[in-house]
């Protein structure tokens, strides 16, 4: 059993990331590269076409999974 320490947190780290965003004006949706649901996205919201694109996101460190 771990417990994550929140006064530990490091640094935010920004890194250029590979995202799919919706074509909709009307729509900010946008997803992870490595969360859509296949290889040509459709929005989750609007259920328009998504086009891929770069975001400057900050890195997400998942704690270590310890068995
Ligand atoms: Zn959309």
């Amino acid at each position: 059993m771990c417990m994550y320490n929140r006064k530990n947190l490091e640094p935010a780290v920004i890194e250029e990331t590979k995202v799919w965003e919706c074509t909709s004006d009307t729509c900010n949706c946008w997803v992870r590269d490595n969360f859509k649901s296949g290889d040509q996205p459709t929005c989750p919201i609007c259920k328009s076409e998504m086009k891929q694109a770069v975001k400057e996101l900050q890195v997400i460190h998942n704690p270590r999974v310890i068995d």
